[in-house]
């Protein structure tokens, strides 16, 4: 129940009508019976700063931070972690004794997810996007170990990008635009799919095909509506191992929701709520 000691967490961004973070925040909160409770805000760009302000003045424990947020909301943070630092970006927030703490667990979300596999580190990553999440992927796949990566992109110049970064970090990277991925891929020993590529509702898309996958690969989809896309069912037809978007939604909602309440997340409950909202939006 909401009362006078209820403590605030949020979500701005725009839009955030179709967010799952609520659902999955608000019963973690009330699985573990903590006086909490988790809205979302839609903050237009002109606004970001007065919201994050606001937010403060108002006394909220934390808030995360989503499209097209995450990078601007940087300069009006007081300190950054070491993850938020190198992906330049930031997705959830702390406010303690008046200063706002800054985070990414998009990249803790991306390791979770990958931790407990056996992972072929000796091969390059191949990584398809670079934006925002394709960044938070590969600063987790640094930490994992990996070493060798193939980025690949529509846009090229922002592979390109991506690659010179990846090099500054003591590592190797090639870049491509998506109509080579086919030929890279076989090389590949991960695949990630970090673009809304085969997202609702264009589900039929798939950046690879099954022939296109190689059999010992692991294809991860960053994109969790549907929750097994057209990619994952192709690399699943190729005989690989996959891991869905949802696995990286729900650990990054984990890592924030331990931040602010110091408290071991009920990932399990976080699991479900954040299926059974699916189900609820996407049928
Ligand atoms: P972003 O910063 O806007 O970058 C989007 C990327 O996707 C860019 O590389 C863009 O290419 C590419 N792209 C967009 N539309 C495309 C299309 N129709 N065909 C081919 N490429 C396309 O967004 P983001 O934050 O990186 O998010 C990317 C995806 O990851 C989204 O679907 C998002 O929902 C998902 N995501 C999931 C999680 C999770 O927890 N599972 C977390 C973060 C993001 P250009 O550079 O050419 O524009």
């Amino acid at each position: 129940m909401i009362d006078a000691s209820t403590r605030l967490c949020c979500l701005i961004g725009h839009p955030v009508s179709h967010s799952l973070s609520p659902q999955i925040h608000n019963a973690a909160f009330k699985a573990l019976n903590l006086n909490y409770a988790y809205l979302t805000f839609d903050v237009r760009v002109d606004e970001l700063e007065n919201a994050i302000r606001g937010l403060k003045a108002l006394g909220a424990t934390g808030f995360n931070i989503t499209i097209p947020h995450k990078i601007r909301a940087v300069r009006f943070l007081d300190e950054l972690d070491e993850m938020a630092e190198k992906a330049g970006a930031v997705n959830t927030v702390v406010i303690k004794n008046g200063k706002l703490f800054g985070y990414n667990t998009d990249v803790y979300g991306v390791e979770e997810s990958l931790r407990n596999l056996d992972l072929p580190k000796s091969k390059p990553a191949l990584v398809i996007g670079a934006g925002g999440a394709a960044k938070a992927v590969l600063v987790a796949l640094l930490n994992l170990g990996f070493r060798r990566f193939v980025i690949a992109n529509r846009t090229i110049r922002k592979a390109e990008a991506l690659a010179s970064w990846i090099e500054s970090m003591n590592a190797e990277a090639e870049f491509c635009g998506l109509d080579q991925i086919k030929e890279k891929s076989a090389g590949c020993g991960l695949l990630v799919n970090a673009t809304p590529i085969g997202m609702t509702p264009k589900t039929d898309e798939t950046p690879l095909t099954s022939g296109e996958i190689p059999r010992t690969s692991i294809a991860l989809d960053l994109v969790y509506n549907p929750l097994k896309t057209r990619f994952l069912k192709e690399a699943e037809k190729a005989g690989a191992e996959t891991i869905s978007g949802l696995s990286v939604l729900v650990h990054q909602a984990a890592k924030a929701f331990e931040l602010w309440t110091d408290c071991c997340p009920p990932l399990e409950v976080m699991w479900d709520a954040a299926a059974q909202a699916l189900r609820g939006i996407y049928g």
